[in-house]
């Protein structure tokens, strides 16, 4: 673990670059008296000349000590003890240096395992050098320190970023069996920074790739935003895919597609593609319409097993297949209520878009998902020439019918207010942060 360092003109980074927040908490820190650091992604992105997505921070200081340093800290987690400095509805996240577990895991309060090998609590603090090792990617082991603005890189992070490599620290299969979302962050940075996964690094993964269903469903959920709805989401889909790692956090949508066609896999695919090119363009996305899409194979699947097996009408099978469909999926993957409803909706909509006599028509455009509905209805026209017709029928119907319609929001979602629905409730605290081995089991 020995440290490489960048002094300040050997590096590209400067202060310019860093949030203005993430800065006060820095000289806050330092000038108390305590070792601080930029760490992590915020590093690792401005090294390659990417804007983070958030700035966080490692420090000597222990979460009380930071607490007492900042009126407006909070400090969170259970599992992964941390500061939050609120900066209205930005936040600066802190983390004092974690140590080693051996030496002192006689102390569940501060340390523990599973049978598994999965870390269910991690507080016990140390130095950088053992906090760099407890990192995941030796790309994350970077600290950017602001007594000297150098950048500290250990565990080689720094040549391994320069040949886009990513690494993990330590033995891989024990750091995969401590945290398994480590997988699934794996395939995240490779497709969303280009980095090829080193062969040590990817060669347990399909093997472990059961174990991400000992993680719990809501950590899944954020994590599963981050893979899929953070504008690489073809990218991640296919390396999940490749790496059997879609399969246990969407056991339901891989049975359905292992039976022989092809059929969904594509319908997946192109919905991630719409999804990110809606992205690029900065248009707004909700989780609703992706996970309408990744499910829609089993929705299918089940509404005939109902009917031809069970006897039901398409109307009582299909709202049965929608009932099953979610409440097996969350078992996995979770799906907060305010985006299941809309999920029904997009399916529910599939059959009402059939209907084009009387008034129907005009009510349905009325109808607070049609948007969405109707999208749907169009990618699915994409791999099903049956419904072209249809979908030209209500693009036409709706170009002949204008719409007074709220003006559709265009600015692209902010990520650290996470995706969001037009209609979650939105309370002035805010959201839970990024899910992460930190986050609380
Ligand atoms: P991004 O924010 O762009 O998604 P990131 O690398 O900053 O990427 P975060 O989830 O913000 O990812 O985590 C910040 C840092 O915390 C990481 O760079 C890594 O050093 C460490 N970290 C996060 N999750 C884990 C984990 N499961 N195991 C070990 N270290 C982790
Ligand atoms: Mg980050």
């Amino acid at each position: 673990m020995q440290p490489v360092v960048l002094t300040r003109d050997q590096h590209g980074i400067s202060r310019k670059q860093i949030s203005e927040n993430a800065l006060k908490v820095l000289y806050r820190l330092h000038k108390s008296g305590f070792e601080a650091y930029l760490v992590g992604g915020g590093v690792r992105d401005l090294l390659l000349g990417r804007q983070p997505k958030d700035f966080d921070i490692a420090t000597s200081a222990t979460p009380d000590q930071v607490k007492q340093l900042f009126s407006n800290c909070r400090l969170v987690g259970r599992r992964f003890r941390l500061a939050h400095i609120l900066f209205g509805r930005d936040v600066i996240e802190v983390a004092t240096f974690r140590g080693h577990h051996h030496e002192v895991n006689t102390n569940k309060n501060l340390s523990d395992q599973s049978s598994e090998g999965m870390l269910l609590r991690d507080n016990v603090y140390g130095t950088i050098e053992e906090d760099a090792e407890r990192r995941d990617f030796t790309v994350n082991a970077l600290y950017y320190n602001i007594a000297d603005f150098s950048v500290v890189g250990f565990a080689n992070g720094l040549a391994d970023l320069e040949a886009r490599r990513l690494v993990l620290i330590g033995d891989p299969e024990t750091r995969y069996r401590e945290d398994p979302v480590r997988m699934i962050r794996a395939v995240r940075f490779a497709a969303k920074l280009g980095l090829t996964i080193s062969p040590e690094t990817e060669a347990p993964i399909t093997t472990l790739a059961p174990l991400l269903r000992d993680i719990p469903p809501a950590r899944l959920f954020e994590e599963t935003l981050k893979l899929l709805l953070a504008g690489q989401g073809l990218a991640t889909y296919r390396l999940l895919q490749h790496y059997d790692l879609f399969a246990p956090l969407f056991p339901e949508a891989a049975e359905v597609m292992g039976q022989g066609s092809d059929y969904y896999n594509q319908f997946i695919e192109l919905a991630l593609a719409n999804t990110d090119q809606r992205l690029a363009e900065g248009l707004r996305v909700t989780p609703a319409f992706l996970y309408a899409a990744l499910l829609w194979g089993p929705v299918e699947t089940r509404t005939q097993q109902f009917m031809h097996e069970g006897g039901l009408n398409f109307y009582d099978a299909s709202r049965l297949a929608n009932d099953e469909v979610l409440s097996r999926q969350v078992k996995s993957v979770a799906i907060p209520r305010r985006f299941s409803t809309v999920v029904r909706d997009i399916w529910q909509l599939q059959d009402r878009l059939t209907k084009r006599s009387g008034k129907r028509p005009l009510r349905l455009l009325e109808h607070p998902k049609f948007r969405a509905g109707y999208d749907f209805l169009l990618l699915r026209a994409k791999l099903d020439p049956e419904l072209e017709e249809l979908a030209q029928w209500w693009t036409d119907f709706q170009e002949a019918n204008p719409v007074e319609r709220q003006p559709q929001s265009r600015r692209a979602p902010n990520p650290r207010a996470r995706a969001r629905d037009d209609d979650a409730p939105k309370s002035r605290r805010r959201p839970r942060r990024r899910p992460r081995k930190k986050k609380e089991a």
